[in-house]
């Protein structure tokens, strides 16, 4: 099988996925959009998702991402940034990405703003959550979300766009998922443009649809496994 047809019976499967999840939970399949997570798979891989009609790809890493971006500029994608974030990277992460989903530190709230601001652009963020306090994931406490959300909030080159989180390693991801929708409706409720919840991966998102997910951020089960680096 030529990898393009890998690729397409790849993101048949998916989205036959999704479409399942949204019948059980009673969503229509249009207001879940599917982020195809292509680190460590090349440019052309992408090329090939795009012409299946993938819209929008996620990266985790910049050097990587700004390659990409680079080389596939002729594409109409919107690039997603939702791997951990160094603040030193922000400013170049701010100059193409549509949104970022791991914004998780007033810090980097202002280094993304700064970047946006000198690229002339407005970027979307989404608040990453921490569900189990666990270190080197990344994501805000719930009890510190508000705060986060206000500082993003008053920066005209950003746009609270919603939340994001990953199912804490070894739990229930409907636990999970369902505390994540809890804090989503709260921000909401604050901020009512903020309806974004990015939840779910190859594994989970099954769970993540059932609780409200509005962007899937999917990997492994569009491109295969990963090699080398465990990420
Ligand atoms: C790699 C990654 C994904 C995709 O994970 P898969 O299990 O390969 O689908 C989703 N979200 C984030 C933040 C990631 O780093």
């Amino acid at each position: 099988m030529s990898r393009g047809d890998e690729l397409a019976a790849n993101l048949a499967a998916v989205r036959a996925r999704i479409a399942a999840a949204c019948v059980g939970a009673g969503r229509d399949p249009a207001d879940v959009r599917l982020v195809a997570v292509t680190k460590t798979f090349p440019a052309a891989d992408v090329r090939r998702l795009a012409g299946l009609g993938v819209t929008d790809v996620g990266e985790n890493r910049d050097a990587e991402a700004a390659g990409k971006v680079a080389a596939l500029g002729d594409l109409p994608l919107r690039w997603h940034f939702v791997g951990q974030l160094q603040t030193n990277k922000a400013a170049s992460v701010a100059g193409y990405a549509y949104w970022v989903h791991s914004v998780d530190r007033p810090r980097l709230v202002d280094a993304l703003a700064v970047g946006a601001a000198r690229a002339g652009r407005r970027v979307g963020c989404l608040l990453q959550v921490s569900l189990d306090g666990a270190p080197g994931r990344g994501g805000v406490a719930p009890a510190a979300l508000a705060e986060l959300a206000a500082a993003v909030a008053v920066r005209a080159e950003l746009r609270l766009a919603g939340v994001m989180a990953l199912a804490p390693l070894g739990a229930d991801p409907d636990a999970a998922f369902a505390r994540l929708a809890t804090l989503a409706a709260a921000l909401r409720q604050a901020y009512p443009d903020a309806t974004a919840v990015s939840a779910g991966m190859s594994s989970d998102l099954e769970a993540a649809i059932r609780h409200g997910a509005t962007h899937v951020r999917v990997g492994t089960a569009l491109l295969g496994g990963r090699r080398g680096l465990v990420r």
